[in-house]
């Protein structure tokens, strides 16, 4: 029964998980609710991102998104579509 970071993405995004959602001219913010925590992501344009849980701190360097990035994504395409 091992989540994929996408299905942990797609549940946080369809359970509104992604909260306080602000875009900015070069990257988007947003506060996500995961498993124990807040986490703050930013996702840039550049394909990069930030957030402040383990695996991000590890891996924001790389385009290798976390859940909470993935996440976010989800929910900005949802807006748009
Ligand atoms: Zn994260």
């Amino acid at each position: 029964m091992s989540e994929t970071r996408t299905d942990k993405a797609q549940r946080l995004a369809d359970t509104g998980c992604v909260q306080a959602v602000r875009r900015y001219p070069n990257y988007i913010k947003a506060q996500v609710t995961g498993t124990n925590d807040l986490y703050n992501v930013i996702v840039f344009f550049d394909g990069y991102y930030s957030c402040t849980c383990k695996w991000g701190q590890c891996r924001s360097i790389s385009k290798d998104f976390c859940s909470h990035a993935i996440a976010l994504q989800l929910t900005l395409e949802k807006e748009t579509s």
